[in-house]
């Protein structure tokens, strides 16, 4: 990746909100009696988002979606991490509720980027990576909303993540926030969308892993998730499986080293 990474624009041009909608972590409230649904790829931060939603709400639901990935593998994943913490963390297992695959090929139609087609990962002209998908992530909570409220769901959760990440405008807080607004007013209901990986670095996602389920989920998230932007699972690390090289691996395996690194 040539150039430098890049950096959210001055202040100035994009005032930050005084206050956000997810209150509900912070305050430690009861959720135990509500369903939420979690924005889940099979990637790792996802599936950390998924065992933090498991361990908080009394039925979880998941949706993915389908938009001209290069790589099925990460749709294929899904159910491979679904069935697995299924079948490792009994007292999940309940909880797990339904899965909803959406097809968004216009997505891909309409994108050129190095996630959907055959092209290089590097720096663009402006200034972003070449992975970043336009308005991914406000299309992705859209569509969950829209299927959120026809199941009586009203709290949304994503992995998204602004301390430790490619840089992708759309996954800062005040977007997502902000999209939480506007939902919320053009449905006309009181929908939050939860990101608890928000403000942790790759090291502390690790070790929210850790302290959700133990060594058996670490082992999860590294055996099963894939966050290769090359599709890669054939080449395996400690850190799980992937080519080792590209902005994704290299966020995941400089995250693992730190975190090894503070765990001795
Ligand atoms: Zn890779």
């Amino acid at each position: 990746m040539a150039g430098a990474p890049w950096r959210p624009p001055a202040p100035a041009l994009y005032p930050r909100l005084t206050e956000t909608q997810s209150r509900r972590t912070a305050d430690g409230e009861n959720t135990m009696n509500e369903s939420c649904l979690v924005l889940f790829s099979g990637g790792q931060d996802s599936t950390v988002c998924l065992a933090w939603a498991l361990d908080r709400y009394a039925r979880v639901e998941t949706v993915g979606f389908a938009y001209g990935q290069r790589h099925a593998v990460e749709l294929t994943q899904r159910g491979v991490v679904r069935d697995a913490l299924a079948a490792r963390f009994p007292a999940w297992r309940d909880r797990l509720g339904e899965d909803h695959l959406l097809d968004l090929p216009t997505l891909a139609a309409i994108s050129d980027t190095a996630l959907t087609r055959e092209s290089a990962i590097e720096m663009t002209a402006a200034g972003l990576p070449s992975t970043f998908v336009p308005g991914r992530n406000l299309l992705f909570f859209t569509y969950a909303a829209a299927l959120a409220y026809r199941r009586g769901i009203r709290v949304l959760v994503g992995g998204m993540c602004e301390t430790d990440y490619s840089g992708y405008p759309d996954c800062r807080n005040d977007t997502i926030q902000t999209l939480a607004r506007a939902l919320s007013l053009g449905m006309a209901v009181d929908l939050t969308i939860e990101t608890p990986l928000m403000y942790r670095d790759k090291a502390a996602t690790w070790a929210m892993t850790q302290d959700l389920g133990g060594t058996a989920l670490v082992d999860l998230v590294v055996a099963e998730t894939h966050s290769c932007y090359l599709g890669d699972r054939a080449t395996r690390w400690a850190w799980g499986a992937g080519c080792g090289s590209c902005p994704a691996c290299e966020l995941r395996a400089k995250g693992w080293e730190r975190w090894q690194s503070t765990k001795s």
